[in-house]
């Protein structure tokens, strides 16, 4: 019987055999604000029932509240002290260059999938944007029919690569644009696709923040997007899949009443107070990719390259209208479990209406015309919804009601409490 099978360890946790597929969707910027208008609205059918008849809170992400964090603690089931992707940039102090953070060299320990597959699992990963899709597949064997792929990349898909090939004849759609909710669809309608076609254990479907970025809960937009994502949580529960929805984190609206971003531009303060050189912000939500957000977000990191020292530093930032917290490194990587040897000197983070930028002259604020500017990163955006299509047995009732649960647990809660 399946459910004999030993148990699969992975960084600590002991997982057991699923009876049912498992598939973990991570709503890319999936704010608990856009589940709750939407049930008001009554217009997310299939999420309401997950609600109602299996296990739903809302749960705390990874700080700070960026995607690669917090996918790399879904992926892993720990918390990003453990995993090491702390942002999706870190500062290399020896070279002052900036390192994006999406090789799996960085990663820390083993993924989930990976450990199950090893030990004889069918698992698929699929992500919105290819910058995920290495740490995700990190160590993943392609060649026993387990799968990862990005949707923006389906179109490249090799066996060797990919452990999958013709994804866009598979799934019966043109490539999807890489601006577009078409992109995060896709990465539900390919899962769709593979569940219908053979029994798979375990999948990790990670989505993008396009349309959160873009549109708050109340328009139209986004209301159009999650019931096209709850006709697909639906189409998959009917699968047999136990289906676990989370975030990577939240979004918060941070313009003022003019529609233009609140930013503190905390470069160009602290070059006035130390002069310029002596720090260095690091945003760590900047990618490629910024158009929708200016690369600001509400957390950023100082260095403190000059004579500055972090105390004094600190100090000239605690006054600064808007700033919720600042602190060392030490408490950083204390309150937020961060790994410390990819730390900071100096941790600042916003309030839930204010973002935080490095330089004026180094963010390309263009992309934003006519949008106000939503965005994440703080605490204020680390709350995340946590849903199972299936109740839990009495164990994980326990744990799921005893203080606040971490998101990074998803998988743990959806196989050994719903599928095992
Ligand atoms: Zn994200």
């Amino acid at each position: 019987m399946a459910s004999e099978r030993p148990l699969v360890e992975v960084n600590g946790t002991r997982y057991r055999w699923p009876r049912r597929p498992v598939v973990v969707v991570c709503i890319d910027g999936g704010d608990p604000a856009y589940i709750q208008q939407f049930l008001e609205e009554g217009v997310i059918p299939n999420i309401a029932k997950f609600m109602k008849e299996g296990f739903a809170v809302v749960a705390e992400g990874t700080v700070p509240s960026f995607t690669c964090p917090n996918n790399m603690s879904m992926i892993t089931g720990t918390p990003a002290s453990k995993h090491g992707i702390s942002g999706n940039y870190y500062l290399d102090v020896k070279t002052g260059e900036a390192i994006v953070m999406t090789g799996p060299e960085l990663l820390r320990g083993d993924t989930i999938l990976k450990k199950f597959a090893d030990a004889g699992a069918k698992v698929v990963s699929i992500t919105a944007k290819d910058k995920l899709r290495k740490q995700l597949g990190k160590g993943l064997d392609l060649s026993k029919g387990n799968i990862s792929f990005s949707s923006e990349k389906a179109d490249k898909c090799t066996m060797a690569e990919n452990g999958i090939e013709n994804v866009l004849e598979l799934v019966g759609q043109p490539l999807p644009d890489m601006y577009s909710e078409a992109l995060s669809l896709f990465v539900l309608d390919a899962g769709i696709k593979l569940l219908e076609k053979e029994r798979r254990d375990l999948m990790f479907l990670s989505l993008t923040d396009y349309v959160q970025h873009k549109y708050a809960p109340t328009e139209g937009e986004a209301r159009r997007f999650y019931q096209e994502l709850d006709k697909r949580f639906g189409r998959l529960a009917e699968l047999g899949a136990v289906v676990a929805l989370t975030a990577d984190h939240g979004m918060n609206d941070k313009s003022n009443a003019q529609g233009k971003p609140n930013v503190i531009w905390l470069q160009d303060i602290l070059d006035a107070k130390f002069g310029k050189g002596d720090t260095r912000v690091i945003c760590p939500i900047t990618d490629a990719f910024v158009a929708h957000h200016g690369a600001l977000g509400g957390f950023v990191r100082v260095w403190c390259t000059g004579k500055a020292t972090p105390a004094q530093v600190m100090d000239a930032i605690r006054g600064v209208p808007g700033i919720e917290s600042v602190l060392d490194k030490r408490q950083a990587c204390a309150v937020h479990d961060l790994p410390e040897d990819r730390e900071a000197d100096v941790v600042v983070i916003s309030t839930h209406d204010v973002c935080i930028g490095g330089a004026e002259q180094d963010h390309d604020l263009s992309g934003l015309e006519g949008h106000r500017l939503r965005t994440h990163g703080g605490v204020s955006e680390a709350k995340v919804p946590f849903i199972l299509s299936a109740p839990v047995n009495d164990e994980y009732k326990l744990k799921g009601g005893a203080g606040i649960l971490k998101s990074y647990r998803i998988f743990e809660f959806a196989i050994n409490g719903a599928a095992a």
